[in-house]
């Protein structure tokens, strides 16, 4: 790190959890954020700021004025922008010592897969159940950590899945596929801190696992009601006969 750097990132390295070896690591740290609205923007500019080396943002959208309420990546000059563009200059103002890449497009297949293998945390900030489960795969493939959130209304949800310990639930071990409907802010509403405190605590997630600092949210649902400010938490545990992450264990019982 040079003098700037270290004024830079100062008050993080402060921390014993961090120090200078930590920050060290985080900017040689790799993270893919899949989605660029109200979630990845508190997500991708806490972890630009916090100094993440290298930075993905894939978004297929195009920033609408139903966005600006909530989206804090995007403003009213990029209307009609794509969105992974428009979060890509957002970061780089935030802190241009980043490499930052724009992806603007939905995120799948081939791509996903390689992506998710490169990055060292995914951040998952979609808005549907479709990709969700896609980035989970990948994600259980390639032994990649994942923090998951969503929000709508006032409320919210955040979990951490680890897959490089196999006894650790996946999010398809949560969510029964193919029989979710999507609740989309679009269709449901939500007001604008909600996303906020959600993407910020998949911010803090991220940082924490690249850190190496023991986290309570690995393999816990926690839900957030807006409107008491509580929180709940539901510890998950991994489903046996899960078809993402469950043939091992399958396997196991074969040969038992
Ligand atoms: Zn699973």
């Amino acid at each position: 790190m040079n003098d700037d750097q270290l004024l830079r990132y100062s008050r993080q390295i402060m921390l014993p959890q961090v120090d200078i070896a930590g920050q060290e690591t985080l900017l040689a740290a790799r993270v893919l954020i899949v989605g660029a609205g109200g979630l990845g923007s508190p997500a991708a500019m806490y972890l630009a700021a916090g100094g993440i080396g290298q930075l993905v943002i894939a978004d297929h959208d195009t920033v609408e004025l139903s966005n600006l309420q909530r989206q804090l990546l995007h403003h009213d000059s990029d209307l009609g922008r794509n969105k992974a563009a428009s979060a890509k200059d957002t970061l780089a103002a935030v802190n241009p010592g980043l490499a930052i890449t724009a992806i603007p497009e939905k995120l799948a297949g081939k791509r996903l897969a390689t992506e998710t293998a490169a990055a060292d945390v995914v951040v998952d900030c979609s808005d549907n159940f479709a990709t969700r489960f896609a980035i989970n795969r990948a994600c259980v493939e390639h032994r990649t950590p994942l923090v998951s959130g969503a929000a709508v209304r006032f409320e919210g949800q955040l979990a951490v899945f680890d897959k490089r310990q196999d006894e650790n639930p996946c999010y398809r071990c949560l969510y029964e596929e193919g029989h979710n409907e999507d609740e989309t802010c679009t269709d449901n509403g939500v007001l604008s801190p909600v996303v906020g405190i959600i993407g910020a605590m998949q911010a803090l997630e991220a940082l924490k696992l690249l850190l190496s600092i023991e986290s309570n949210s690995v393999g816990r649902l926690q839900l957030f009601n807006g409107l008491t400010s509580e929180w709940r938490t539901l510890t998950l545990s991994r489903d046996p006969a899960c078809p993402v992450c469950g043939t091992g264990q399958a396997q196991q019982a074969a040969t038992d």
